[in-house]
């Protein structure tokens, strides 16, 4: 099943398939408009993706198209942070953007990390 495809471009990419059941995936959240799971590499104790259902390529698409799905997903990143139990201790949202930041998957995707100490960026 594909799902709604904001950029025109028909080709799902491989977060499309996990949304929509077809690559199976940790889940830890779902809403209307979003989708959290596990990464499958995970660079911390927790590191969890955040993605809206609709793909846009990466995050300054979609602020540009819908600064309304990007708040829904910083809010989702924050439940995701809350089901964790890491509010408190503290967490890191990343929005990696094209080449130079290593983006692999072109459905945008926020990367919520935590659990312990994360290090500097950088370093
Ligand atoms: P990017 O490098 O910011 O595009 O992040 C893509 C992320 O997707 C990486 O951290 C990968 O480890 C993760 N990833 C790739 N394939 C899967 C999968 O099948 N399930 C969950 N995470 C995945």
């Amino acid at each position: 099943m594909s799902h709604a495809d904001a950029d025109g471009d028909a080709a799902d990419t491989l977060f499309e398939k996990i949304i929509a059941g077809e690559i199976p995936a940790d889940v830890v959240y779902q809403d209307a408009s979003t989708f959290a799971f596990r990464d499958i590499r995970p660079q911390a104790k927790v590191h969890v993706l955040v993605v809206p259902k609709t793909r846009y390529r990466n995050v300054g698409e979609l602020a540009a198209a819908d600064p309304q799905l990007l708040s829904e997903v910083v809010a989702t990143a924050r439940k995701v942070a809350e089901l964790e139990g890491i509010v408190e201790s503290g967490y890191r949202v990343v929005f990696n953007t094209d080449s130079d930041a290593g983006q692999t998957v072109f459905h945008v995707h926020a990367h919520v990390l935590g659990g312990e100490p994360l290090g500097l960026f950088g370093a």
